[in-house]
């Protein structure tokens, strides 16, 4: 298996902490999404950061495992995608919309599709559109109940009928109508249902003003698992592709997906302490008996939450050990047992990756903390080297 290091941060010199992100773990997602989604077009979601898995890497993976469109929040990342070489269709739906953004008009100028949700994003990006003397590609934005981006139900026929006059100026063409769910985490809510009849009347009416959408789109990663009957012509998935559970109840592993994403770092000390030490800031923790002590070289500062403090879920020598003791900025301790079973200095500790391998899954991570894997993914500092494996990876510059 090839392993490339793609940051050239001094790395031979870190503590060893790392992120190693499996890209053939990707490509083996999308590909069982793919064929489980009816949707014609499949978007692969890469804003941050793709998830904290490297924006470029994840997108070309994507793309070459059966992924046509990505997604992204910002345009910066968009643009980012553009300058990398990647030419699949990109569509980015969070902007300051003004007549003169520099981020409206490179966006353009490298054929992003934009997301309209209101007039006013419409007369600022049209503008610019009309500056380049090209059309603007957009998707509209329906608000379904989410009351994020979009046009509100009541605001969508201005929003249309000013769309379809652009059209017919020649600046702007509107190839696709959207929206995101409020219930999005949660696929048998009747919000839903609710929601999608909304957004099919919205459809309607865009179609009544003449307008054309060829890609109407609805599902985020719960959905696409169990609500098939949202895939319409377009699915975005997010949290499956990097193999995190989107839904409360939701066993990755049953539909075939698994972690990209492992953490790892060396231990870094062992020390024996006898019962009665207080261990680490205000001694939250105090060892009963005599314990190995084991130093982990990663902290908050690397995103490793503070709640951590406690759970039983660092893998080392094949066996979970607990956290001990406060989360320090750089460092933490792990409780190795009265014996330490043969723990060393240097031994890998795996924070948290594929529970396959027995490690803790970052869904297990967020469930610890109150939240879900994709705070704990999305906490991982980028000071962190992160190395890609994968049997087939294209090298950065290869157009996929
Ligand atoms: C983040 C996001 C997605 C992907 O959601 P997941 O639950 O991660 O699959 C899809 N659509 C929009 C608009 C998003 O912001």
């Amino acid at each position: 298996m090839g392993h490339i290091a793609l940051q050239e941060n001094l790395a031979g010199w870190s503590l060893g902490g790392q992120v190693s992100v499996d890209l053939s773990a990707i490509s083996d997602n999308v590909k069982a999404l793919r064929s489980l989604t009816r949707a014609p077009h499949f978007m692969a979601v890469v804003k941050g950061n793709a998830y904290g898995h490297g924006l470029v890497e994840v997108a070309r993976t994507a793309l070459a495992s059966g992924a046509d469109w990505l997604g992204t929040a910002q345009l910066t990342e968009a643009i980012a995608l553009r300058r990398a070489g990647i030419a699949a269709p990109v569509l980015s739906w969070l902007y300051l919309a003004t007549q003169t953004s520099a981020a409206i008009r490179e966006a353009l100028e490298h054929d992003v599709d934009l997301s309209l949700g209101s007039v006013h994003q419409l007369e600022a990006t049209v503008g610019i559109a009309r500056g380049l003397g090209r059309p603007a590609v957009v998707h509209l934005e329906l608000d379904s109940g989410l009351s994020r981006g979009g046009a509100r139900a009541e605001d969508w026929p201005e929003l249309v009928a000013r769309a379809r006059q652009a059209e017919l100026e020649g600046t702007l063409k509107v190839r696709g109508v959207w929206t995101h769910l409020a219930w999005a985490d949660i696929p048998a809510h009747p919000g839903n249902a609710t929601a999608v009849a909304g957004f099919e009347a919205a459809v309607q009416a865009a179609k009544d003003a003449g307008l054309e959408p060829e890609l109407r789109h609805v599902s985020s990663s719960a959905n696409i698992l169990q609500r098939r009957e949202f895939d319409f012509d377009m699915v975005r998935a997010g949290l499956a592709i990097y193999g995190l559970s989107p839904a409360d109840h939701v066993d990755p592993a049953e539909h075939g997906l698994r972690p990209a994403l492992t953490v790892t770092a060396p231990i870094v000390m062992v020390k024996k302490v006898p019962a009665g030490t207080g261990v680490s800031y205000e001694h939250r923790a105090i060892t009963h008996e005599p314990r190995l002590l084991g130093l982990v070289p990663l902290g908050y500062a690397d995103g490793i939450p503070k709640e951590i403090s406690g759970r039983n879920v660092v893998l080392i020598g094949g066996r979970r050990v607990p956290v001990i003791g406060k989360v320090c900025m750089d460092q933490f301790m792990v409780d190795l047992g009265p014996s330490g079973d043969g723990a060393a200095v240097g031994d890998i500790a795996v924070l948290f990756g594929d529970p396959a391998a027995g490690a803790a899954s970052a869904d297990e991570w967020g469930a610890a903390i109150g939240s879900h894997g994709d705070e704990i993914i999305n906490r991982i500092a980028p000071r962190l080297p992160r190395a890609y494996e994968c049997p087939d990876y294209q090298e950065p510059g290869h157009v996929a």
